[in-house]
């Protein structure tokens, strides 16, 4: 079984370290320095051996012999130094070699009768002890005692007596006491940048941690966003959660309200066998309900086996060794859980993991909510659609009677022929039915568009009978002054496209250029260039303002939308012209300028094809 993962560091609060820690946080560093302090040593005896040489060749023979026996005692202590394991060791090893040095220099001084040398250099190795060591008041108070020491030995040995020299010895004190403090005052701003130190890292890591749970629930929000209600969008979820958690397996359970009783509907990590068991199982609908949660509301099974909320048998066999319960709550009820654990790992989980379960359990709440609200709205736009299908398909029927009955009355089929009062009378009629049956026509075209019950239908469309087509059908609507004309520039091609679609798209734009031009003409033209079909349908009409352009494709909008416009229509064509032209993968644009006309251009592609008409 794999250890349990310590806690991330991250997550224990800040506290100062003790005096034993900075002590050992510190070793490296004082046996860096005590090894500088042997090697200077090595210098000084190498030096003091020269001025022996100099000044008292016939002492060499002893002093030589002392001074071997010196560079021996500090090579002893650099070797001593490389097995340091302790800070005890690493004080005591510099001041045993310090306390040989001293007392040797001693005797080498009585031997040449010369004081000098233990009298300065002890002041001197205490100062440098001070401001080189990083190791206290206690350590630096033995090593003054040392240079005390061994300094009044030297005078009291060489010189006999102290006197003339009270001044001296009253400076030296002072010196010796300074060095303490200066190894006290060192000491402390040397622990207090540790311990500064010490909060940086630890705020820093928190801060780090803090930004690694953002991201990882910014991460999760997007996920959900960017798959909502899509299949697989719990199983993304799940597989997120078990990456961040550095879990085994990652679960969702969705309860069912009506059955009182929740089932696995993603997982992530999970064993085949295990999913199977689970498939078989019933959950209740709050599995947690009688488990001890903690304030987040996570329940953490540290150890499956050690538990009694769930049946311990039931849990190894769904390879649960240590786990994360989330609840998924929606307002104040349970609607889901999710859980996270490892199959073998037993032990606490971190509080980061607490944390990153409870955050994707809220964002999966939450997902799974305005999923909820997509699918009803869903629900109640289908309704809508097929309601509106029904109608306008059933206000079809009694339409058609009418214009057929107002059209045999205006030929005089019944009852003989009207008088001008009543030709006037039915035309009303007649052209107010055209209106309803143009509106519903138009809705029902709107209603398929929008159930996306319109399929691309792909086939040969001979351009040239496309246009013939509408022709016959538009020139009804042709007016007195306005001619109508339709220019097939592409050779008579016949493109792969809808036909049914394609013809809608013409028959509106060409339909609106009829009724917005009272004088002038209309020109319909196809071209077709390396497999776009570009249809333009310029006018010499009204023309529309510039700043109503971006408005036109709007549902129901007509540039003049008052009571007492003069054209008809009921603001659906040119929307239905861009849902359709959409559809084809196509664009449609437009230029226009009041009292001028107006040009609309659409652009689909469509592949030209060899066709030759069957039937003719
Ligand atoms: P309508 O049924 O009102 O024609 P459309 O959606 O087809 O609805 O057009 C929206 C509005 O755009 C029209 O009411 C009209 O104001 C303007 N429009 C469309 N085509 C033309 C055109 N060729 N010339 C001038 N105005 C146009």
């Amino acid at each position: 079984m794999p250890p349990p993962p310590a806690r991330a560091a991250a997550e224990a609060p800040y506290t100062p370290r003790s005096l034993a820690a900075t002590r050992a946080a510190m070793l490296p560093l004082l046996v860096e320095r005590v090894r500088a302090g042997f090697w200077l040593s090595f210098v000084s005896l190498a030096l003091f051996a020269v001025a022996d040489f100099v000044i008292h060749p016939e002492q060499l023979g002893r002093l030589y012999l002392i001074a071997g026996l010196q560079v021996a005692a500090v090579a002893w202590g650099m070797r001593a130094l490389r097995s340091v394991g302790t800070w005890e060791q690493g004080v005591r090893i510099p001041l045993v070699v310090v306390a040989f040095l001293f007392a040797t220099g001693l005797v080498s001084d009585v031997l040449s009768s010369n004081a000098q040398a233990t009298t300065i250099i002890p002041f001197a190795s205490s100062w440098l002890t001070a401001t080189l060591m990083p190791w206290g008041v206690v350590p630096q108070i033995l090593m003054v005692l040392l240079s005390g020491l061994t300094s009044l030995s030297a005078i009291l040995l060489v010189r006999g007596s102290l006197d003339g020299l009270e001044h001296s010895v009253v400076t030296a004190v002072l010196l010796l006491l300074g060095s303490i403090y200066v190894a006290y005052a060192g000491d402390r701003s040397r622990r207090e940048r540790q311990q500064s130190e010490d909060a940086l890292t630890a705020s820093t890591r928190r801060a780090e941690e803090e930004a690694r749970i953002a991201a990882v629930l910014v991460d999760v929000g997007e996920t959900l966003a960017g798959h909502l209600g899509q299949a697989d969008m719990l199983e993304r979820v799940n597989a997120l959660a078990r990456a961040a958690l550095d879990c085994d397996w990652s679960c969702t359970y969705v309860g069912d309200e009506r059955r009182g009783t929740s089932r696995l509907v993603a997982s992530a990590g999970a064993r085949a066998e295990v999913l199977e068991l689970i498939a078989q199982l019933e959950l209740p609908l709050d599995p947690l309900a009688a488990s001890p949660v903690n304030g987040d509301g996570v329940l953490e099974l540290c150890d499956a086996s050690e538990q009694s909320f769930f049946p311990g048998e039931m849990l190894r066999r769904l390879d649960v060794g240590s786990a994360l319960c989330a609840p998924v709550r929606r307002g104040g009820a349970m609607i889901g859980m999710q859980a996270h654990g490892y199959r073998d790992r037993r032990g606490p989980f971190s509080s980061s993991q607490r944390r990153l379960a409870a955050g994707i359990a809220h964002a999966t709440a939450i997902a799974l909510e305005n999923a909820r609200l997509i699918a009803d709205l869903q629900a109640a736009s289908r309704l809508k659609t097929d309601f509106v299908a029904t109608m306008s398909h059933e206000l079809r029927t009694p339409l058609n009677v009418i214009t057929g009955y107002t059209d045999m009355l205006a030929e005089g089929a019944i009852g003989g022929s009207l008088s001008p009062e009543q030709q006037e009378t039915i035309g009303r009629v007649r052209r107010s039915a055209d209106e309803l049956l143009e509106l519903v026509n138009a809705t029902l075209d709107v209603g398929r568009l929008e159930a996306g019950r319109d399929p691309v239908a792909r086939d040969p469309v001979p351009l040239a009978s496309l246009l013939a087509e509408l022709d016959g059908e538009l020139r009804p609507l042709v007016a007195d002054g306005v001619a109508l004309h339709w220019l097939d520039e592409s050779g008579g091609a016949a493109v792969v496209t809808d036909r049914t679609k394609l013809k809608t798209v013409l028959k509106n734009l060409a339909g609106n250029a009829l009724k917005f031009t009272r004088a002038g003409a209309v020109a319909v033209t196809t071209a077709v260039d390396e497999d776009v079909l570009t249809v333009t349908v310029r006018d010499t009409g009204i023309g529309i303002p510039v700043d109503q352009i971006p408005h036109i494709f709007e549902m129901f909008r007509q540039v003049d939308g008052s009571s007492t416009r003069r054209y008809g229509g009921v603001g659906l064509g040119l929307h239905i012209v861009r849902r359709l032209v959409d559809l084809l993968g196509g664009t449609v644009a437009v230029t226009s300028a009041p009292g001028t006309g107006s040009t609309f251009t659409v652009r689909v592609p469509a592949p030209v094809v060899a066709y030759r008409a069957t039937g003719t």
